[in-house]
């Protein structure tokens, strides 16, 4: 059995790969919900629903969040009616919402609710899982002030310079059902090429979940979300420089090296791998780039093939 982590975009482009290798039952995936927002009276999990989307094949891949071919109706009449916009909400996305919100509204909590919406979007032999039920926010402390992650992501399109991150509600929150269960039985745990600050980080923080990982037998991996030296999208870098780190895998490596067995790295990073070994951690160095379902699945086997030969 395998136990992934993850957040939203990098997250289920690598897991759309490895999903196809994996018997019906045999994945599990721990999602990221520090991204989870409150907006126009809606809870919005957007790692989730990204997830979702994307394994369903019905993500918009060119914006790779969002369900391809929505339209922005919605969007334009709440904003004619005075409501500041700048968190995206498609049409078709808009009915996941309010079909989420029914269900909070009858008292099911967010695992209840996932599995219900990945049924509906056809997600069979797969268990996705949130990291906790409880409300958790991500919150990034700038030098103009503090805010929701979406807000310093998407209004203020990462330009104010990052000094913190808060994982609120962290403290208080508990895995959700399953969590712990899909570590302590995973024979090889995937921490995916995700965001190592604000989508790996909340769920490491949340009661338990760290130590379990740390003290199980399985192979523990981690992608790494960089490649030359750079994320492919998003503030990976921006946050990791903001909390005073270098923006290198061997960073990533340091970030995960109390558990870590072996992290992956993009032929671009080779330069890295002694200095990653000398942190006691094997190298697969790989292309790690994932443009399309074939890539995803390609870099999975070259993972699990490595797995089979060089670890065991
Ligand atoms: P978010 O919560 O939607 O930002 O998603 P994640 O945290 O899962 O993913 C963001 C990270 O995915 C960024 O750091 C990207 O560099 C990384 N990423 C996106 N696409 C790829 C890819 O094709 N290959 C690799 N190695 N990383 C990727």
């Amino acid at each position: 059995m395998i136990t992934a982590l993850g957040g939203g975009v990098g997250a289920a482009k690598f897991l759309l790969g490895l999903a196809q290798l994996c018997s019906p039952g045999n994945l599990n995936v721990i999602i990221n919900t520090g991204d989870d927002i409150d907006i126009y009276g809606l809870r919005v999990s957007p790692d989730i629903d990204t997830v979702i989307y994307r394994l369903s094949g019905n993500i918009d891949k060119k914006k790779g969040w969002g369900l391809s071919g929505d339209t922005f109706n919605f969007l334009e009449s709440i904003a004619n009616l005075g409501v500041q916009t700048w968190f995206n909400v498609g049409d078709k996305d808009l009915a996941t919402h309010l079909l989420k919100n029914s269900l909070r509204q009858k008292g099911l909590s967010l695992s209840e609710i996932t599995k219900i919406v990945a049924d509906k979007f056809g997600i069979r032999g797969i268990n996705l899982i949130p990291m906790t039920d409880d409300k958790v926010e991500t919150w990034i402390n700038t030098e103009i002030g503090k805010m929701h992650f979406q807000e310093y992501y998407i209004k203020n399109a990462m330009k104010p310079e990052v000094r913190g991150v808060e994982i609120r509600g962290s403290e208080l929150a508990k895995p959700a059902p399953g969590v712990i269960n899909s570590i302590i039985n995973a024979e090889i745990i995937m921490i995916c090429p995700s965001n190592p600050i604000i989508s790996i980080g909340p769920i490491l923080v949340i009661d338990g979940i760290r130590e379990k990982i740390i003290n199980s037998n399985a192979v523990k991996v981690a992608i790494s979300p960089l490649i030359g030296g750079k994320p492919l999208k998003g503030p990976t870098d921006r946050l990791m420089k903001g909390l005073g780190l270098e923006v290198s895998s061997t960073q990533i490596a340091k970030l995960y090296s109390d558990f870590l067995d072996i992290l992956v790295i993009d032929n671009s990073e080779k330069d890295e791998i002694s200095e990653i070994e000398l942190l006691g951690i094997k190298v697969l160095v790989a292309d790690t780039l994932i443009p399309d379902k074939r890539r995803s699945k390609q870099l999975s086997e070259t993972i699990l093939e490595f797995i089979e030969t060089k670890w065991a």
